[in-house]
């Protein structure tokens, strides 16, 4: 069996856990947002790319949900102490190594996806890692300067780490993403596919971000696969995160409901053929198999149950 998930950061690595745990004997592409990515102290930083590698690779902090377990803070302290910005940025001295390796490789020509895929052979998630572009698309914030009340894009990274996601954001954008191409494999992975899944991740600046690669929703689409999403929001609020800041941005309201109609029927110009739903949820998406299970990541054997209904109903 073959599997393509479309995967953010911490919510898209949780569901890859149950994923491979559902389907050991499946091949499995994860197709991961890299809108997040960012350059820090002359560093390439690709934040969702290494939640997954680090979660599938049993290296992930299991408390804070993000980058390496036993991390130490030596190198941000020792900049911090010369005042070079940016000092909000969270980069741990084991992470930094990881970020030495990508700039390296980038920096003598080889693509993000060769890189990945290189970083991966020391995690060996189990999965196939694939950045959805190998061009860079950084996305940005507009939100109005809080002193002089012009309105400015700020990364965002800066809307989301520095700044908490408080100023109100306007639209988010994806600089870049003009000249962007789906990476090498991408949409050879999802015309050979039995299964395509939306991860539980963030419809705007996660799944939003990868659909917004010219080329890739439409590679979806023609995937002979049933497409399966899982809502990130449950109970009218995101688990964890910022979606609840970003989902009114794009005119959405923050429910299940609000982000299935939002990716709408495949059948109408949309892209599900299921959406699913935590028990308690309910929504009403026209043209779209609508199934309400459990889907709370409390545990391994709950991850494990929520992929297997996704790929149960990617298989009706
Ligand atoms: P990020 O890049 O680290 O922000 O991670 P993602 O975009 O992959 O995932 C963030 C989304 O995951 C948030 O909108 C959360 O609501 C969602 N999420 C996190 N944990 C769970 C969970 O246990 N169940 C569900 N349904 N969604 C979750
Ligand atoms: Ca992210």
């Amino acid at each position: 069996m073959r599997i393509v998930v479309v995967a953010g950061g911490i919510g898209g690595a949780r569901f890859l856990l149950g994923v491979r745990a559902a389907a050991p004997d499946a091949a499995i592409t994860a197709v991961v947002n890299t809108g997040d990515d960012a350059t820090m102290h002359g560093l390439r930083i690709c934040p969702d790319l290494d939640s997954v590698m680090y979660t599938l690779g049993d290296g992930i902090d299991p408390v804070r949900g993000w980058g390496r377990r036993g991390e130490s803070w030596v190198v941000k302290d020792e900049l911090a102490a010369y005042g070079a910005e940016p000092t909000w940025f969270g980069l741990g001295d084991r992470d930094l190594a990881t970020h030495l390796v990508r700039t390296r490789m980038l920096d003598a020509g080889y693509p993000l996806s060769e890189v990945t895929a290189a970083l991966a052979q020391r995690w060996q998630p189990g999965v196939e890692l694939v950045p959805m572009s190998d061009q860079r698309v950084e996305t940005h914030v507009l939100v109005d300067d809080p002193g002089t009340g012009r309105r400015q894009a700020i990364h965002f990274q800066e809307w989301w780490v520095r700044h908490r996601a408080e100023p109100e954001p306007h639209a988010f954008v994806q600089v870049g993403v003009d000249v962007a191409r789906p990476a090498p494999g991408v949409v050879e992975a999802l015309a050979a596919a039995d299964a395509v899944l939306l991860a539980p991740s963030n419809p705007v600046v996660s799944i939003g971000t990868v659909l917004g690669v010219p080329g890739l929703r439409e590679a979806l689409l023609a995937s002979p696969a049933r497409i399966v999403g899982l809502s990130p929001i449950v109970g009218g609020a995101p688990v964890r995160g910022m979606a609840d800041r970003c989902l009114p941005a794009i005119g959405v309201e923050v429910s299940a409901e609000g982000v299935g109609r939002h990716y709408g029927a495949r059948s109408a110009g949309g892209l599900l053929d299921a959406w699913l739903v935590h028990e308690d949820d309910t929504a009403d998406v026209p043209g779209v198999d609508v199934r309400a299970v459990p889907l709370l990541m409390t545990d391994p054997a709950a991850t494990q149950a929520m992929a297997q209904a996704a790929l149960h109903a990617a298989r009706a």
